[in-house]
């Protein structure tokens, strides 16, 4: 570590004092590899500085020079202020300015020598000037090398820490690198893809030679740069796969066994035919269950797939086999639909079922935990308080985790932590692209139901403006008249809460009153009581109310077959895959669904190619390919994942297909090579550790 410098503490670079330290630190730089494995955001080629009188309008372009005289001028807006300097090179002078931008006062002074980087615009009829450019001022000596006369990489300003800085300080510690750097790819493998070695690769990543393409560059697919993003994505895969290889030395309590006797009694509480992608998923569940290693997977289908019977297929099998099985639903709601369903579908087995929430009474909370530790309870449904709080399981055999793929990994973690090592399914209706999957769940199995169980009609969308609302309700009408029921969302963001709640509001007011008074309209959002939603909720899955007016709360899971309408308001303020998930909720049925996404014009360009992708198709797993792309890995699930990995360089959007390359190839030098089992562990210390993966499974 010592001799390769990379562990050598920016301290020790030149001109890093103690206060420059702190501020590289609160940037998230400590050591020279903290600041050699972070990206340039860009690059510019400063090699051929354009000569200001050769400068054309309309084009972006770098020039250096010198200031003559600058200053910050007022201007009739008031309180508007604009900097001005004239800057000159050997051929000619130009203007620059930067708009309200009144601190450059303090930042710049006559005769400093200047790199600037920006568009060149025309002033009146004869001059030029460059507006807002980009600017790094050149101290004397070193400016001629480092920051001009090459391709210079750009760096991201994090806090006091500028571009400029940054690039002197890469420019040191390359220099201080030792050739020697510890090869973390195997040597096969970086021969054959024809990448650099990790020095070569630091090297001409940050100061890339005088023939590299800067278009290459700055879509990141340099030799160097793909190197580097290949290291982190195959570090990244052999952690996953470790991880994988070590849970398959768990021993479980006792592997399922499945005969005739077993087959009987699942067909005896089928109601239906199942789909060839249940029966799939069913089989790789069922073969996982008769191994004698924990199962961990994921069932991934679509909203209406029918996941619901698969897990209670595979629920039933470990029951036969004296096993307990935990059902878990992220809300009260759901488990209580769950435990209903499920109790009617188990009506003809001898198993007993239970529910248990938040809610359940005290004494009658007491007496099911006594009845589930005693084993005489088979299934509990409930939320994730059941693996959390004080339940104590006989035998516990198997754990079901619906829609909950946020939860699901932190969950396997806790049960874990009890020394407990079930099988695991997770459940998810929130189509994960690939590439995340990989990344998110490298270390589940992937069980997926792609199409929708027979006579389903396609839910039929169209996007409207709010002016066009009377045709909707026109339709609307009809459907009610024909017995069908109707969600309308409102959506619910932090900011606006209290407006939106209004708006939700006042909706279900005029609907009840002034458009469907011979309807019954009910109201759900956020604020109310558990007791009060459960009863809204149950009146429209009884069908006593007819429209069902709500935040996104019914978002996950909720299943009335009867509900035939989705009017989405606001829709340009849900991401893709949450319109898709709302859509979900109708088409559950044999009837003709439809989906109306209500707009406010005008809309952003993103909004519009969101509605125009839930017009397009009905696929979760396109839709989820779309919404990764428009809004990027970060936001894809709202909110950073727990368990989702912070890598340095990799973009999961741009470097989709080295990632599969990475996974590749990782798997099979783990098969070639069979690394001890303390080799393993070493490995995935390392890992979580790189990876901030604290505690996700
Ligand atoms: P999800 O995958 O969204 O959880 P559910 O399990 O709630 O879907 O199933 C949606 C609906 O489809 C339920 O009403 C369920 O009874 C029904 N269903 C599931 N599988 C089939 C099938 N093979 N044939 C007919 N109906 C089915
Ligand atoms: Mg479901």
């Amino acid at each position: 570590m010592k001799q390769s410098g990379l562990a050598t503490p920016l301290q020790f670079l030149k001109g890093v004092g103690p206060r420059r330290a702190a501020d590289l630190e609160r940037a998230g730089l400590l050591t020279v590899e903290d600041l050699l494995y972070r990206f340039p955001i860009r690059y510019e080629d400063r090699s051929r500085l354009q000569k200001i009188a050769t400068l054309r309008p309309g084009q972006p372009a770098s020039i250096t020079g010198r200031i003559l005289s600058c200053g910050l001028r007022s201007t009739r807006r008031p309180g508007f202020k604009i900097f001005e300097a004239a800057v000159a090179d050997d051929s000619s002078t130009i203007r620059v300015v930067w708009l309200n931008q009144p601190f450059l006062r303090d930042i710049f002074a006559t005769g400093q020598h200047l790199v600037l980087y920006g568009p060149v615009e025309m002033r009146g009829s004869v001059s030029l000037q460059l507006t807002n450019p980009q600017y790094e001022i050149l101290d004397d000596e070193e400016g001629e090398t480092i920051h001009t006369g090459r391709i210079v990489p750009v760096y991201e300003k994090t806090g006091t820490v500028t571009p400029k800085m940054q690039r002197r300080l890469v420019h040191d510690a390359l220099e201080k690198l030792t050739p020697e750097l510890p090869e973390h790819l195997p040597e096969d493998i970086r021969l054959r893809l024809k990448l650099p070695t990790r020095y070569a690769a630091l090297h001409a990543t940050h100061f890339p030679p005088e023939d590299a393409s800067i278009d290459a560059l700055n879509h990141f697919e340099t030799p160097a740069q793909r190197r580097l993003i290949f290291e982190e994505a195959f570090l990244f895969q052999m952690g996953v796969i470790a991880r994988r290889r070590a849970a398959e030395l768990e021993p479980k309590a006792a592997p399922v066994r499945v005969d005739d006797r077993i087959r009987e009694s699942a067909r005896r509480v089928l109601p239906f035919k199942l789909t060839d992608g249940q029966k799939q998923s069913l089989k790789e569940i069922v073969d996982d269950l008769q191994r004698p290693h924990p199962m961990n997977r994921l069932l991934q289908g679509d909203v209406g797939a029918g996941k619901t019977i698969v897990a209670l297929l595979a629920a039933l099998v470990a029951m036969e086999n004296g096993l307990q099985v935990a059902f878990m639903a992220p809300t009260e709601i759901l488990a209580e639909q769950h435990y209903l369903n499920i109790a009617r579908l188990l009506q003809p087995s001898r198993f007993r079922v239970a529910l248990l929430t938040g809610s359940t009474p005290a004494a009658a909370r007491r007496e099911r935990l006594a009845e589930i530790e005693a084993g005489t309870i088979n299934l509990v449904v409930g939320t994730h308080a059941l693996v959390q709080g004080d339940v104590a399981f006989e035998r516990l055999g198997l754990v079901v985790i619906d829609e909950q793929h946020r939860f699901g990994v932190l969950q396997r973690a806790t049960l874990r932590t009890k020394g407990l090592h079930p099988d695991v399914l997770v459940m998810t209706a929130t189509p994960i692209p690939r590439t995340l999957a990989l990344t998110v769940y490298g270390d589940l199995d992937v069980s997926m139901i792609r199409e929708l169980p027979a006579g389903r009609l396609p839910i039929r969308t169209a996007a409207k403006p709010e002016s066009r609302r009377d045709e909707i309700y026109e339709f609307v009408r009809g459907q009610l008249d024909a017995g069908r029921q109707v969600y309308v969302i409102y959506p619910l963001v932090e900011e606006s809460a209290k407006i939106d709640l209004k708006a939700a509001t006042e909706m279900a007011d005029t609907l009840q009153e002034s458009v469907f008074p011979q309807y019954r309209v009910g109201l759900l959002h956020g604020r109310m009581k558990t007791d009060a939603k459960d009863r809204v909720m149950k009146a429209f899955a009884a069908g006593d109310l007819q429209i069902l007016v709500s935040t996104t709360v019914v978002e996950v899971g909720i299943d009335v077959p009867n509900a035939s309408v989705m009017i989405v308001e606001h829709a340009e303020r849900f991401g893709l895959s949450q319109l898709h998930q709302l859509r979900g909720r109708v088409g559950r049925d044999r009837h003709q669904s439809s989906c109306f996404l209500v707009y406010q014009s005008p809309l952003s360009e993103e909004a519009r190619a969101r509605l125009k992708g839930m017009t397009e198709t009905t696929d979760g797993f396109e839709i989820a390919e779309r919404d990764l792309l428009l809004r990027g890995p970060g936001d894809f699930f709202g909110t950073r994942q727990a368990g989702m990995p912070t890598f340095r360089l990799i973009d999961l959007v741009r470097d989709r297909e080295l990632l599969d390359v990475a996974q590749r190839e990782a798997s099979s030098w783990f098969d070639r090579t069979r690394p001890s089992a303390a080799a393993v562990g070493r490995l995935i210390e390392t890992w979580e550790e790189r990876f901030r993966l604290i505690e996700v499974g």
